[in-house]
């Protein structure tokens, strides 16, 4: 196959996410929430988890612990009940009680609203960072999870594994405002039609698009 100039490749992009737009027009997160806070705990609840494990967890969890205020004075050991149904509860049970603790203690109890904070807060990746700004802020921001990367691969928008490579590949073939839409939709594109072992490229809108669809 003949390299792909940038012009075309961005072209190319562009009507990959007019394919997306109609196959997955409400494309936003699944996971729920009603606070910044309520996100970020959800979003460090879902790491190797699905979306419907914590959707079923968190309304117990944050009908009893629905601040920084209530978690943070909780013990891991409290908050373990709540979440034993989602994988690595335990070590997640530390994490929210100290990230309770360490937005009371840093942010006067308020979730800030920038990358670097927000990665400095206990548990929270660079993943999780972009998933509240996006979804908490409306700040353009590309989480980069497993269908994301597993998707801007196979759709020949970059080489790489490392997310944070793949989030900077991305960002640069997308206007900032699409990205936010993009991620969600890649997802849902990931979890529905791309999936990881048999893709079921004879169903998949952008197959025409798609230098790795299936003969
Ligand atoms: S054509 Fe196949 S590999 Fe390409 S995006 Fe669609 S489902 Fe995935």
């Amino acid at each position: 196959m003949p390299r792909e100039s940038k012009a075309a490749r961005r072209a190319r992009a562009a009507a990959v996410l007019e394919g997306l737009r109609i196959s997955y027009p409400d494309a936003r997160t699944e996971l729920d929430f009603g606070t910044p806070f309520q996100l970020l705990i959800a979003t460090v609840l879902s790491a190797q988890a699905t979306d419907v494990s914590v959707n079923a967890a968190t309304p117990a969890l944050f009908a009893r612990y629905p601040t920084p205020t209530a978690m943070a004075a909780a013990t891991p050991e409290q908050l373990e009940p709540f979440i034993r149904t989602i994988g690595l509860y335990r070590t997640k049970a530390r994490h929210c009680v100290t990230a309770a603790r360490a937005l009371l203690e840093r942010h006067g109890g308020e979730v800030p609203a920038s990358v670097a904070e927000l990665v400095a807060l206990p548990g929270v990746g660079r993943k999780t960072a972009n998933v509240v700004l996006s979804n908490a802020f409306g700040v353009p921001a590309i989480a980069v999870d497993t269908h994301v990367g597993r998707l801007a691969r196979r759709l020949g928008f970059t080489k790489h594994t490392d997310p944070d490579k793949v989030e900077q590949d991305l960002q640069a073939l997308y206007p900032p405002e699409d990205w936010v839409f993009l991620h969600h939709a890649l997802i849902l594109h990931g979890r529905r039609v791309c999936v990881a072992r048999k893709p079921a490229c004879s169903a998949c809108s952008v197959a025409a698009l798609c230098p790795s669809r299936a003969a």
